[in-house]
């Protein structure tokens, strides 16, 4: 398997080529980013200013580092009536909420906590880790469908979320963001009845119809990804100024580049680097590389750190947190990796069929 000379990429990562001289495309074609400009932004802002509701915008604040910024910008550079949640996915940690915290005193916001039913969600999460090898997607759709609850409910015209340039393509393709998909593989759980289901999607008849339909009603809030509208300060900068003003905090051993705030983490990029050959950590690293912000040496020191060959940092919790000692969802669960080694398959599973 060829790497990049210049970053860390694989050629296992979808959409990447290496040249003979062993440079990837991504190398070659540089950092193309170009921001939409800051005018298109403020012009949402004033727009959602003017509808004079009690919020101007809603903005999902997990703990961590793109999320944490984005209530920098939003509350203290362009001075919007923010409201912020929380959905508890089961795997906050420690650190996560007490940065949580210590942002929602600093912008002196108001704070919502979603926290869905911890068994509901164990169930979820068992029934798609074993039919599609993923639980990100999970998370995902918790996140998504009540923050359209909560702008719904109060009306909230913009939504804010913490995407940034950077990371943009470090999402891999197998991720269920998808309601209609996740429904299909919840549907056939003996465990989950339909109830379960309902309440879990909050809007079980989702789709990216209904979604586009009601956002441009104005019955959910419009979401914008801010990151993409304005020049950005690198990764290490994000952090100093939330850091700063946000009394943010960072894991001793990150350097910035990990996403401390959900302890499976390790866990999901373990689980892909068994399917797919590489995780997102690498395109993670690799895009640090590019913006020079991390050497190649070390890059390959972190990812080598991650030790994604073996058990995962925080396996213990995760194995606890979703009932993993029974034996025959480990066997199961390890029967669908090995059956996904040839591309095709992989493409079956994912599809949940
Ligand atoms: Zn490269």
């Amino acid at each position: 398997m060829k790497t990049c000379t210049k970053c860390i990429l694989t050629e296992n990562v979808p959409g990447t080529s290496i040249n003979k001289d062993g440079l990837c495309n991504r190398c070659i074609e540089g950092n193309k980013f170009r921001p939409l400009g800051e005018k298109k932004l403020l012009n949402h802002f004033r727009k959602a200013k003017s509808k004079n509701r009690n919020y101007d915008a809603l903005v999902p604040l997990s703990g961590g580092k793109d999320s944490t910024y984005i209530l920098y910008l939003a509350t203290k550079v362009y001075n919007l009536k923010v409201l912020t949640y929380t959905y508890d996915n089961g795997f906050f940690s420690e650190l996560a909420l007490k940065n949580i915290n210590r942002a929602i005193q600093k912008a002196g916001v108001d704070h919502h906590f979603v926290k869905p039913s911890q068994s509901l969600l164990k169930k979820v999460y068992r029934k798609t880790l074993i039919k599609s090898g993923e639980i990100c997607g999970v998370c995902g759709i918790g996140i998504m469908n009540s923050m359209l609850k909560i702008s719904e409910s109060y009306k909230i015209p913009l939504i804010l979320l913490g995407h940034s340039p950077l990371e943009n393509d470090s999402f891999t393709p197998e991720n269920i963001y998808d309601t209609v998909r996740l429904k299909y593989i919840l549907n056939e759980s003996d465990d989950l009845t339909k109830e379960d289901i309902r309440r879990f999607l909050i809007y079980p008849r989702q789709n990216y119809f209904t979604n586009y339909y009601y956002t441009k009603t104005g019955r959910f809030g419009k979401k914008i990804d801010p990151l993409f509208y304005i020049e950005n300060p690198t990764d290490r900068e994000m952090g100093d100024i939330i850091k700063h003003e946000m009394d943010w905090e960072d894991i001793e051993s990150s350097g910035y580049t990990k996403h401390f705030d959900c302890l499976a983490e390790p866990f999901t990029n373990f689980i892909r680097e068994h399917r797919f050959g590489y995780s997102r950590r690498i395109v993670q690293l690799s895009t640090m590389v590019r913006n020079n912000e991390i050497s190649r040496e070390q890059a390959l020191e972190i990812h080598k750190k991650d030790n994604l060959q073996n058990n995962p940092a925080n396996m213990e919790f995760v194995k606890k947190n979703l009932n993993f000692q029974n034996r025959i969802f480990i066997i199961s669960l390890m029967l669908n990796l090995l059956l996904t080694r040839t591309r095709y398959q992989r493409q079956m599973f994912c599809s949940g069929k």
